[in-house]
């Protein structure tokens, strides 16, 4: 096989090198029923089996308590930007701290009322609020939303916002990489293809209660109510079953590593080692503050944008990939997801460090 690149893209992104090579190995002949998991009917008990197993290892990831439960959707993360003011109903209250933040706030207003009641788009999305910082969400908000980790701008929140309405939350961009208190919240959506497997899932964690009942327009198509793909345990319709398939082992991988504690810890190095050269190099400035900054997407810029052009080509020369920053942020970024190997980080490390301009 040709060496593998140093894959530092936002997403899709890097999966785990043994799970690229499990899949292989039982592409073909999936563990001895004579056929691919893509090849299998949903209506199966041996697809069941690995849907449930998939559900199960992300539930027990996250100590789930019994009163939420975990679904697989389709439609992207951008599709829960509509879900959540379909189900939860309009009144949403949101944290804006860029593109993705704002597109779930704009799709929400499609569908009624919803309060932008925290921006940083003054200062450039630079900063998500702090520990400290009191939200005002009014009583009368339906739930409050934000987003964990802003990918583009390489800002995550280091808490859990306390607020005193319904908390939900677009994880797309750090799902599975640290530990979160699941059950503290009414919903938790993440797109599968940063840190959880390929794209086309979307993971939905919810509380039971809110999953279930359905207590909003009449007009809400079928597919776009959580119910029913919670009373059909995920398979109303027919699911991304191989991408479901990739998400369980990438689940089982996490498990196998030590789980959400153990995977924070290792990401926590990898960012501590790129930051630490960053802050020292003289020609760099990161895009986020430095209390917002984030453990999967490390933003920063260069003096000149042919500084930047030159190590752009010295990265892709060493074989590293994925390291140009969003268009609307430019820069460079490098997302250093689950999945992206500590060696990876060194090499990205050794470059910074040898680069004088
Ligand atoms: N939210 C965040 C934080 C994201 O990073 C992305 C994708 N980059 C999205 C939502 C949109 O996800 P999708 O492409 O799965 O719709």
């Amino acid at each position: 096989m040709a060496e593998r690149k140093h894959n530092f893209n936002a997403g899709p992104g890097a999966l785990p090198r043994s799970v690229l090579e499990e899949v292989q190995q039982d592409l073909v002949d999936w563990k001895g029923t004579g056929m691919s998991v893509m090849e299998m009917s949903h209506r199966t008990p041996v697809y069941e089996g690995i849907l449930f197993e998939a559900r199960d290892v992300i539930a027990s990831l996250y100590d789930l308590p019994d009163t939420h439960e975990v679904l697989f959707l389709q439609g992207g993360a951008s599709l829960q930007f509509a879900m959540v003011p379909l189900n939860l109903g309009a009144g949403g209250a949101y944290a804006n701290t860029g593109t993705w933040a704002t597109k779930a706030l704009e799709e929400a207003r499609r569908v009624g009322f919803a309060d932008e009641v925290w921006s940083s788009e003054k200062s450039g999305f630079k900063s998500v609020p702090g520990v400290h910082e009191v939200l005002e969400v009014p009583e009368s908000a339906t739930y409050f939303h934000y987003t964990s980790n802003n990918t583009i701008y390489g800002t995550q929140y280091q808490h859990r916002p306390r607020v005193g309405v319904p908390l939900v939350c677009d994880m797309s961009s750090d799902f599975l990489s640290r530990p979160v208190d699941v059950g503290a919240y009414d919903l938790i959506y993440a797109g599968a293809q940063k840190n959880a497997g390929p794209s086309g899932v979307t993971v939905v964690i919810g509380k039971k209660d809110l999953l279930r009942s359905f207590t909003g327009e009449a007009t809400v198509p079928t597919m776009l109510r959580y119910a029913t793909h919670a009373k059909n345990d995920s398979m109303y319709n027919t699911p991304n079953t191989f991408g479901i398939y990739v998400v369980g082992l990438v689940a089982k991988w996490v498990r196998d590593i030590g789980g959400l504690a153990a995977m924070h810890i290792v990401n926590q190095s990898k960012a501590q080692a790129l930051y630490e050269a960053l802050d020292a190099h003289p020609l760099v400035t990161g895009h986020a503050e430095l209390a917002s900054r984030s453990l999967m997407n490390v933003t920063f810029r260069l003096e000149t944008p042919e500084q930047e052009k030159r190590l752009l080509a010295r990265a892709e020369s060493a074989g590293m990939e994925g390291l140009k920053g969003h268009r609307s942020v430019g820069g460079l970024r490098a997302s250093i997801y689950n999945a992206v190997p500590e060696a990876s980080v060194a090499a990205l490390v050794d470059l910074i460090r040898g680069f004088a301009g």
